[in-house]
């Protein structure tokens, strides 16, 4: 399995940025380059019963800034319509839907969220939070609407360069 270890005080950290207590943090899935998490790993269901497919949860407070702005400019309604049109595009988004839910299986399973993933996956965008999220913590060439979002954002916002 593929998750990485907590380290002491990231949760504390997590807490302050997401300005409330993190529920069902199993690991840190990408982090800044100072050592902050920016994206943590969530187990599929929380401890209450709650079944939870966002795997990937982005909490870095400038990237979900900025990855919330590219959502107010409507860059999620152009990428759906390209879903559409694009057969190549929507195969690798249906390729990342399935990564998406092989993943999080590592973490257990879940029927009540069986086949289903997260973020408007595998046929729409609904969220480009959870897409970025995804393409931070397995890095390139798996999400690519997730990987398209980064770029765009990349003159404000980049793993490599902490902001934080
Ligand atoms: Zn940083």
């Amino acid at each position: 399995m593929s998750v990485e270890a907590l380290r002491p005080g990231d949760l504390e950290v997590i807490a302050e940025q997401l300005g409330r207590p993190p529920r069902g943090v199993v690991g840190v899935a990408a982090r800044c380059v100072c050592g902050r998490p920016l994206v943590v790993r969530t187990a599929p269901r929380l401890e209450d019963g709650t079944p939870f497919p966002t795997t990937y949860y982005l909490t870095s407070p400038g990237a979900v800034r900025v990855v919330g702005t590219l959502e107010a400019e409507g860059l999620m309604r152009q990428m759906t319509e390209r879903l559409a049109e694009d057969e190549e595009l929507a195969a690798a988004y249906q390729r990342a839907h399935e990564d998406y839910l092989r993943r999080r299986a590592e973490l257990g399973e879940v029927p009540e969220i069986e086949g289903i993933s997260a973020g408007g996956m595998p046929t729409r965008v609904k969220c480009l939070h959870v897409l970025v999220a995804h393409s931070l913590a397995v890095g390139p060439g798996v999400n690519p609407l997730g990987d398209e979002a980064l770029a765009l954002i990349a003159p404000v916002w980049r793993p490599d360069r902490c902001t934080c």
